[in-house]
């Protein structure tokens, strides 16, 4: 099919995509296209006006500082793939995205996209959750940054108002002393996740966990912190006997309910086996870090 009749608009500045927004209800932001083009293509979505952001100065900025890694709105996944600043102080952003599509894909679509768009089993909306990361988004009404917990709502709905654009979106870095890992089951190579978990692990000289942190997606409507399998694992051995407590703990998050690709039942299955991968790989890492 092809798309409903709509405007085209390039935006020079975050200011004129900003009031362009505001004059039109049905306007919305083009970032990489490769969600909203084919949801035009199918007419699941049909805005009267289509404001590309992709050449507003700076918005293509990727800044690693002290508070991590802020990327701008027309970054590509794959620009930030390959960003080895962005990798040293934060390697999970790696380890994700390898798992985002396929690589025509992430050379198109960028990440502050893939998070308005809020797929629930989108890697990159896990990653800012389980990093605390932010999203900075300009409006009318001035700007402001809505923490990964609060904006991520439900499936394919954010915090963001309709006439607000994300500017960018800040991972903030790991701690230097952190174990980290990223696993996902998919069908094929390239789909979105049945299910992924990451993992963000800190020990003790005595190989005590003294901090876990767990997030997954595919599993419910959003990205979800695992919460009971950090509880599960907080002071506590990393061991083997650790890792697969946690995952039993995983599995109580799992609120899908059957669907076409799998069933609850499997859902279950899947994270507490991608969780106790990644909490041993991940206190490995940790482990060497402090041995
Ligand atoms: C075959 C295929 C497989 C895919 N597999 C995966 C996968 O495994 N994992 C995954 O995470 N993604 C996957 N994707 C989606 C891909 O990651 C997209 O890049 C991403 O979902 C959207 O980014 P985009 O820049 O293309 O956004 P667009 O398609 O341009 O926009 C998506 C939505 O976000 C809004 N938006 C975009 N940027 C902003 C902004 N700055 N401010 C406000 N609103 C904004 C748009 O208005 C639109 O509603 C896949 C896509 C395809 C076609």
């Amino acid at each position: 099919m092809k798309p409903a009749l709509f405007e085209y608009h390039r935006a020079a500045s975050v200011a004129q995509a900003v009031d362009l927004l505001a004059e039109d209800p049905g306007a919305m932001i083009l970032a990489g296209g490769q969600s909203l083009v084919a949801a035009m293509n199918f007419r699941l979505a049909a805005p009267s006006r289509l404001i590309d952001i992709t050449r507003i100065p700076d918005l293509d900025r990727i800044a690693v500082t002290a508070e991590g890694v802020a990327v701008g709105a027309a970054v590509r996944h794959r620009t930030l793939e390959r960003h080895d600043g962005a990798h040293a102080v934060n390697p999970l952003i790696r380890a994700a995205q390898a798992h985002v599509a396929h690589v025509p894909i992430r050379n198109r679509g960028t990440v502050v996209g893939s998070l308005c768009h809020a797929d629930a089993a989108a890697e990159m909306p896990l990653v800012l959750l389980l990093c605390d990361g932010w999203v900075e988004l300009e409006g009318p009404g001035g700007n402001r940054r809505i923490p990964a917990e609060q904006f991520f709502r439900m499936h394919l709905t954010t915090a963001r108002a309709s006439d607000e654009l994300a500017t960018r979106a800040v991972f903030p870095a790991l701690p230097p002393d952190a174990g980290w890992a990223f696993a996902e089951f998919a069908r094929r190579k390239g789909d979105y996740a049945i299910a992924a978990v990451g993992a963000i692990v800190q020990c003790d000289a005595g190989g005590r966990i003294t901090r876990a942190r767990l997030a997954a997606c595919g599993i419910s409507s959003k990205p979800v912190r695992l919460g009971r399998a950090e509880a599960a694992l907080a002071g506590g051995t990393a061991d083997a006997t650790a890792a697969a407590e946690a995952g039993r703990a995983a599995a109580t998050h799992v609120d899908a309910a059957d669907d076409s690709i799998a069933t609850a039942a499997y859902r279950r299955h899947l994270v507490a086996a991608l969780t106790e991968r990644v909490v041993a790989e991940a206190a490995a890492r940790a482990r060497r870090g402090t041995e």
